[in-house]
């Protein structure tokens, strides 16, 4: 059974009414589902058991410790974009010999913070990052295990989506570039050669381009071999869709089948990065409605969550699913736009939805457990949302609703100075 889920007209997130969790601890409020997180986890591992990858989490999905800390339970690795999310990730238990490091702008003190805990690799993203870490590396007495962040360049004519795959974007090394930095790679002293690593994209619905992806990349491994360079693992990023709407989504079993094909015999450990597709649709952001706002042209809906708290509508005109906490038979249905309080007309959470609701009702926006709270900020002086982990019948904040007096310290101790 889905995690989020109506009983009669009651909407559920496991055995717990939502209404009940809104009364306890009010709204907006961020609610995931734990089994959902150790499923989407699982399946992961039960499609890919032949393999038996390395999941790297990518951290910026859901950066919330409680969430790091039971993905480290399951065993999880993690990979990281920064020197917060290092410590994010050592605070909340993980072995360092799990992570690895991605980014294209990581700086040396970040460097540091990451050769002294020891992490598994670096995902190195140009020729200066690599010259750079060499000279850290060395000034404090260690070796950096490092991977290339490797531009695979498929084809943007039969991937049409694939946004960070290709020449002309800022993340990764051009493939043809490759060979001749993993040879520089080999001369510098303070560095060891691990892997190599990619991540095309985001949000992908189908597995055809990270496929295309492995293969030039093998192509790129067996030239390495022939230069005398041997790799430990292949990296293939993450980048796996979820359903927000009605989107198909590629079998994951297919998928690991098509790579077990690919990397038999070639004794590279699997390492992937999942991100959205473990933690996407095992969180919600609970709203309730403030005022119905009935125009001649348009109707508006206006709720307590803003693009303050979910910004991937404003920012992407990303989709999310938007469903009322109680459905109400007898109510008549009208076109509505869901949009926030603050002051900006890109404010909005949902356009032109049908729904049957009236003022205090609470409305649940779907698929919210990545790129939500992550991206929340404090435009209009909001303080951001509180945070709710279910497990069965049970609930624990896992971050606490940041009052004003946080919001306002760092400038009020400033103020008569
Ligand atoms: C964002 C990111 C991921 C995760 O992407 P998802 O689409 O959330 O799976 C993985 N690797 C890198 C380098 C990233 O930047």
């Amino acid at each position: 059974m889905n995690a989020i889920h109506y009983r009669e007209d009651d909407l559920y997130i496991e055995d717990l009414p939502l209404s009940e969790i809104a009364a306890q601890f009010g709204t907006p409020a961020y609610i995931y589902s734990e089994a959902a997180l150790t499923g989407a986890f699982e399946s992961y591992r039960a499609a890919f058991a032949n393999l038996d990858p390395l999941l790297c989490y990518a951290v910026k999905a859901n950066s919330n410790l409680s969430i790091l800390r039971h993905f480290a339970r399951l065993g999880c690795g993690f990979d990281i974009v920064s020197g917060g999310e290092l410590a994010r990730v050592l605070a909340a238990g993980a072995d360092a010999r799990k992570v690895v490091f991605s980014g294209v702008g990581k700086s040396e003190q970040e460097m540091i913070e990451a050769l002294n805990a020891d992490i598994k690799c670096f995902n190195v993203e140009s020729l200066n990052e690599l010259l750079k870490l060499n000279t850290v590396a060395g000034r404090i007495g260690k070796t950096a295990p490092i991977s290339l962040r490797v531009n695979p360049d498929v084809d943007a004519q039969t991937h049409p989506y694939i946004s960070t795959g290709l020449k002309d974007n800022k993340f990764g090394i051009a493939y043809d570039a490759a060979l001749d930095i993993y040879q520089q790679a080999k001369s510098l002293p303070h560095l060891h050669i691990v892997g190599i690593d990619c991540h095309i994209g985001s949000q992908l619905t189908d597995a055809a381009p990270l496929i295309d992806a492995l293969d030039r990349l093998l192509g790129l491994i067996d030239q390495l071999s022939s230069a005398g360079i041997a790799l430990h693992h292949l990296d293939i990023g993450g980048g796996l869709g979820i359903r927000y709407r009605d989107e198909t989504l590629p079998d994951l079993s297919a998928f690991a089948q098509a790579l077990s094909e690919r990397l038999q015999g070639r004794g590279l450990q699997l390492v992937m990065e999942p991100g959205r597709s473990l933690v996407g649709n095992a969180g919600i952001l609970l709203t309730r409605l403030e005022y119905l706002k009935l125009g001649e042209h348009k109707n508006f809906a206006v709720v307590d969550a803003a693009m303050n708290d979910l910004m991937r509508p404003s920012l992407y005109s990303a989709y999310h699913g938007i469903l009322p906490v109680t459905r109400r038979e007898h109510l008549a249905t009208i076109t509505v736009d869901v949009v926030g309080p603050i002051c900006e007309s890109s404010d909005f959470l949902g356009k032109d939805r049908q729904l049957a609701i009236m003022e205090g009702d609470l409305l649940a926006v779907m698929s919210c457990g990545a790129y939500g709270s992550t991206m929340a900020s404090n435009y209009n002086t909001r303080t951001r949302a509180i945070e709710v982990m279910v497990s069965g019948d049970q609930t624990r904040v896992i971050r606490s609703r940041e009052t004003l007096d946080e919001l306002l310290a760092n400038e009020k101790s400033c103020l008569d100075k």
